[in-house]
């Protein structure tokens, strides 16, 4: 681990400004406003989870020019909850002095997969073989080479699985095509990986570099379902992830706080699957897990103040997504019987609507052993209604 601490600079900007209103920023907002600054936010939905809590919504897309550039007038510093944000706003906001964290072209890289994928080549990090493809030839061919499976993949605006298709044999080609008709598109060579394995990381304005525990995340239909903290893996495994962590930090530009994804495969090696260049639901457990939230993390880190400490303090943690089941208003029943349950937080993103599958709220489970924490995890699920 890098020093930490560094002598922070005397002006340390008061007023945030974050791109998007979702749960991240509503978490991130929180933390802002517990360090005393002023948090305005841009998001399309009145009353959106961080507008909620922010001094003032500009209601605007992520991608609206002229949300973004009224919202640079209010704030010393701006920041994004996602990476599908209008890069070409935020560039030409920080030409012209605006301070924007983490740095344009790193969100501009991450959110194009291609790109991410080519990048992190360049800087030698494992990762799988891929291939950019525009023909149904192309995917042929490649597929002759990758071998079955292999995942078709939409380059932008995929997240959660979408935008993603396996090839099982070159008989699904056509239907992959359709699946994701108009899209730009890559292939990937399917990882045989044995576990799925997170880390966040922050980095400050003067480039150092802190990393939280390796975490262990188990995804249903392509989304986070629930995580582990620690990872249950060998020491090996987990000296190797954090080394491919800090690998992949030393190569991205930006103040802030940075998510890794990981295949862990058989014999302990490590591959990124992918980069966030944002806050992350693999690093919701820290609210209550760590010293510092990834969200007071990011806010410190985006506004010149010292790095936290990373620690984990319980012995075992759990984070339990809660995911819409019904569509409908987005009120939450059951919380009073989830909290009977010793050790589980719950928090509710109070959305105005619930969807199937819709990230609604999550659970934290903290205690002394991995399995307790992960049975009241579904206790407490089990007791919400959303
Ligand atoms: P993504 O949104 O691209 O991270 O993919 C969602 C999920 O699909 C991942 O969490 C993995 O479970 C699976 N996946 C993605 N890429 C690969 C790959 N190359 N090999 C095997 N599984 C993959």
């Amino acid at each position: 681990m890098t020093k930490l601490n560094p002598k922070p600079s005397t002006l340390i900007p008061k007023r945030v400004g974050i791109v998007g209103g979702g749960q991240l920023g509503q978490m991130l907002t929180i933390a802002a406003k517990n360090l005393g600054y002023y948090v305005a936010v841009v998001d399309p939905t009145p009353q959106s989870p961080a507008g909620q809590v922010a001094d003032k919504q500009i209601i605007g897309g992520y991608k609206d020019d002229k949300a973004i550039r009224e919202l640079a007038k209010d704030v010393d510093v701006i920041t994004v909850d996602a990476e599908f944000v209008n890069t070409g706003t935020l560039s030409d906001l920080e030409k012209q002095g605006k301070q924007v964290f983490p740095s344009p072209q790193t969100i501009e890289m991450i959110k194009d997969k291609l790109k991410q994928k080519e990048f992190l080549q360049k800087n030698n990090i494992p990762i799988a073989d891929f291939r950019e493809v525009t023909t149904q030839d192309d995917i042929k061919k490649t597929g002759e080479q990758f071998g079955y499976p292999m995942l078709l993949k939409a380059r932008t605006d995929a997240y959660d699985g979408k935008g993603n298709f396996v090839l099982q044999s070159e008989n699904d080609i056509e239907e992959g095509l359709e699946k994701l008709i108009n899209r730009e598109l890559y292939v990937e060579k399917f990882v045989p990986f044995v576990k799925e394995l997170a880390i966040m990381c922050a980095q400050n304005q003067q480039g150092e570099i802190v990393t939280y525990p390796v975490v262990e995340t188990h995804h249903k239909d392509n989304v986070l379902d629930y995580l582990t903290a620690p990872a249950d893996i060998s020491e090996k495994a987990r000296k190797n992830a954090q080394n491919l962590a800090q690998n992949v930090m030393q190569h991205l530009k930006g103040a802030g706080v940075f998510g890794i994804e990981i295949f862990l495969t058989k014999d302990d090696n490590v591959l990124v699957n992918e980069l966030a260049p944002r806050v992350h639901n693999s690093g919701h457990y820290t609210i209550e897990a760590s010293v510092t939230s990834q969200f007071e993390q990011h806010i410190r880190a985006i506004t010149n103040l010292p790095l936290g400490s990373t620690a984990f303090l319980p012995k075992a943690a759990v984070m339990k997504n809660i995911l819409g089941t019904r569509t409908g208003p987005g009120v939450t029943q059951g919380v009073e019987k989830a909290l009977q349950i010793e050790g589980v937080t719950v928090h509710v993103y109070n959305k105005h609507e619930s969807r199937i599958g819709r990230k609604m709220g999550h659970i934290t489970v903290i205690g002394n052993d991995i399995n307790e924490c992960l049975r009241k995890a579904e206790e407490a699920r089990k007791a919400l209604v959303i």
